[in-house]
């Protein structure tokens, strides 16, 4: 049995119930880097480039705390997960593009990294081949490879439902795979809705952003994420634009707040931004103007880095809420 190490950050919240649920399958321990420290943080911002985002920065550390540990990281090289239909091109940004190699340049004494490209617009049994490969390396059968990629597509399953049902990827992992800190509690009285949208990395590292989704959920803030939304939903706003962002994960952003600012019943929306990230400076300039131009809906954008103080967050989001309370008790 092998020991497959999995960074908690990057595309860790939208995959990995799958390939937890697929190395598993296969007899294969898997460990997880702890949620992000500031000892993970100070890692990554000196070991990654300097111009790096910040969550690549993080991932740099998450990769570090893996080294010793594990035999594997598993870091595959993300190109598509889907075909972009009518609406043009789509892959993930650059920096995922070439994770691997990043982190092979920047950290020694690294253990083997699976690196497999997974460039699923090229067919539907794309997802199942690359699973193959990985099995393969680890020195499994095909028969093997099958059943494990037929219960972890199972667990997909269940775990998109969860999010169908408004719970974050975190709320969702907890509840599949029992871990009772997580667990959320039975949904409690609301006072504001609020659409939170940006990077699956941004939203649900707590550390990096300081905490809101906690910090608005003590204020009695029902929050909704574009995560929660099916593909078909986020593809009716896909519609409305000339174009696509060409980025996977910065169009899901767009489309997740378009179709928030639409939605009845929504007070506002922040828009959680990665400081040095290129696609975001475009994302954020266009919620901006649509927010203004659909519905006037109060729109927040804060940017996240290292130096991220839970004071500075907390001031804004705080004078955000007491301005949506104002204005819907003035309506
Ligand atoms: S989309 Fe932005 S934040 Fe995400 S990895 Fe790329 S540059 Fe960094």
């Amino acid at each position: 049995m092998s020991k497959i190490g999995i960074p908690r950050t990057l595309a860790y919240f939208i995959y990995f119930p799958f390939w937890k649920t697929f190395f598993e399958a296969l007899g294969q321990e898997v460990v997880v880097s702890p949620p992000t420290t500031r000892e993970i943080m100070d890692i990554g911002v000196r070991e990654a480039v300097n111009d790096a985002c910040i969550p690549i920065k993080l991932y740099h550390g998450h990769v570090a705390y893996l080294a010793d540990k594990v035999d594997y990281i598993f870091c595959p090289r993300l190109v598509s997960v889907r075909k972009h239909g009518d609406f043009g091109t789509e892959t993930f940004c650059p920096k995922f593009l070439g994770l691997p190699d990043m982190v092979r340049l920047a950290l020694n004494n690294l253990p083997e990294i699976i690196d497999e490209r997974v460039d699923l617009k090229k067919g539907k049994d794309e997802l199942l081949k690359v699973c193959a490969r990985v099995g393969e390396t680890l020195g499994q059968s095909g028969t093997e490879i099958k059943r494990a990629f037929k219960q972890a597509m199972k667990v997909d399953g269940r775990f998109k439902q969860l999010l169908y049902q408004n719970y974050t990827p975190v709320e969702a992992m907890a509840m599949i795979f029992d871990q009772q800190e997580h667990i959320p509690p039975p949904r409690q009285e609301t006072d504001l809705k609020i659409a939170v949208v940006g990077y699956p990395y941004a939203i649900y590292d707590a550390y990096i952003n300081a905490g809101i989704l906690k910090l608005l959920q003590k204020e009695k803030v029902r929050v909704y994420t574009q995560d929660m939304l099916s593909d078909k939903t986020m593809n009716r706003q896909a519609r409305t634009l000339p174009k696509s962002m060409f980025w996977y994960f910065s169009n899901r952003a767009v489309y997740g707040a378009l179709h928030f600012m639409q939605e009845k019943g929504i007070d506002g929306i922040i828009h959680i931004t990665a400081f040095a990230c290129g696609p975001d400076s475009i994302v954020d300039r266009l919620l901006e103007i649509e927010s203004r131009r659909r519905n006037h809906i109060p729109y927040l954008a804060i940017a996240v880095d290292e130096h991220t103080g839970e004071a500075g967050i907390r001031t804004r989001v705080e004078a955000f809420l007491d301005m949506l309370r104002f204005r819907r008790d003035k309506a």
